[in-house]
């Protein structure tokens, strides 16, 4: 009997679990032990590598494709509000149930730590520091085309792909060629992701022994209260809230969408990569949720690069556990700032793994923070990455399934 996908990604990630809380018990020092994690990490990077290979071809044909496939333009403003409003809204959500949480719990208070006395810097580095990211994130949006597909620079492939498939629906019939050439292209990435499909048992196995196995316990222990804080908002976040708008919304029940968003959220546990999981998180969507091609193929790119409601949700957290940390009271207003700030941060960081710590630090200065608060924060990255890149991931599957319906009813 053949097990389906689905239950083999399933029995790899609990096997891998098991690996490596034995790896870890065994001491990575010990005999066999090196060897076998030397091998996990052969087989975890040949998947995710395998993943980045056709995430580029299939993130610009299948933008293209789904742009073009939105052909009347009403259809189209309707698809982008709705998008864009999702997307602000979810990710509004988790940052106030981080904000909420942080009033609450204050994680963080009581712990002194030597690295941040005199901690209350300047403003003026604050104030570049935002500019910067600004200006930064605005100039990396329109790229050379070429140079953005040959770095694997998924923000500016979007952009430039978005343009292209207004240009494609503009022209209409004339350039039926090329879209037929584009659409042709998404059906043979789709059927490469399928072959790679077949290795996630293992690469997941792979990866998830690792991670375990080279967890540093004593640190998570100093941190248990704020990493409790941050996966409890973030589980009820992706395990409730998203959830519930989706059935709000599309009647869709949780079990039915975990059910069919299954393999692109351990994939996304397992890589802590949004833009390493596009390929499995569109596959899913497409094949086992029924969003029609059209809106996933528009949505879920689009999503994987700016829609991130765990790293959202982390990065208020971690703002409020700093603050709470060096000593200083976060008042509404700043508060107020934390939320804007966070939500830029969340929608400029890149979806690969720890991009949420970098962008982290434009929301610490906004409100005066240390920033090299960070350095407390990155011996637990790898572990809560797990839990926000799946949120972020589920997100967009959401988003996909919502925006089909709201252009269904309204259209
Ligand atoms: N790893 C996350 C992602 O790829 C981004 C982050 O670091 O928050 O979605």
């Amino acid at each position: 009997m053949r097990l389906s996908l689905n239950i083999q990604i399933f029995v790899g990630s609990i096997a891998g679990l098991a690996l490596g809380l034995l790896f870890a018990r065994m001491g990575i020092e010990a005999g066999g032990v090196k060897q076998g994690l030397y091998l996990c990490g052969l087989i975890g990077t040949l998947f995710i590598d395998l993943l980045k290979m056709v995430l580029v071809p299939l993130v610009f044909t299948s933008i293209v494709v789904g742009v073009a496939n939105l052909r009347q333009h009403s259809q189209l403003h309707r698809v982008w509000l709705s998008t864009l409003g999702f997307f602000i809204l979810s990710m509004g959500l988790a940052i106030l149930l981080a904000l909420l949480a942080g009033n609450w719990f204050h994680p963080g208070q009581g712990l002194n730590l030597d690295l941040f006395q005199g901690a209350n810097q300047n403003i003026a580095a604050k104030q570049m520091s935002f500019a910067e990211f600004i200006a930064g994130f605005l100039h990396g949006l329109f790229v050379n085309p070429f140079a953005a597909l040959a770095q694997g620079n998924v923000l500016a492939i979007v952009m430039f792909a978005l343009l292209l498939g207004i240009a494609l629906v503009v022209g209409g019939e004339r350039y039926r060629n090329v879209l037929r050439l584009m659409q042709e292209g998404l059906e043979l990435m789709l059927s490469m992701v399928g072959w790679i499909m077949r290795l996630a048992p293992f690469g997941i196995l792979a990866l998830l022994a690792q991670l375990l196995a080279t967890q540093n316990m004593a640190v998570l222990a100093s941190l248990a209260q704020f990493v409790a804080v941050v996966l409890g908002t973030t589980l009820l976040h992706g395990f409730v809230i998203l959830p519930l708008l989706l059935f709000l919304v599309t009647r869709m029940s949780p079990s039915r969408f975990f059910r069919g968003a299954r393999e692109a959220l351990i994939t996304a546990f397992a890589t802590s990569s949004s833009s390493a999981t596009l390929p499995v998180t569109l596959r899913c969507a497409e094949q086992h949720l029924h969003v029609k091609p059209s809106i996933a193929g528009f949505v879920i790119p689009l999503g994987s690069v700016a829609n991130m409601d765990g790293t959202a949700l982390y990065e208020a957290a971690a703002a409020m556990f700093v603050a709470n940390l060096v000593g200083i009271e976060l008042d509404l207003a700043q508060q107020m700032i934390v939320f804007f700030t966070t939500m830029l941060a969340a929608i400029g960081a890149p979806g690969i793994p720890s991009a949420g710590m970098v962008t982290m630090v434009m929301v610490l200065q906004s409100v005066g923070l240390p920033a090299e608060a960070i350095a407390i924060l990155l011996p637990i990255d790898r572990l809560l990455d797990t839990f926000r890149t799946m949120v972020n991931v589920e997100g967009d599957m959401v988003g996909s399934l919502v925006v089909q319906r709201l252009v269904k009813t309204s259209g």
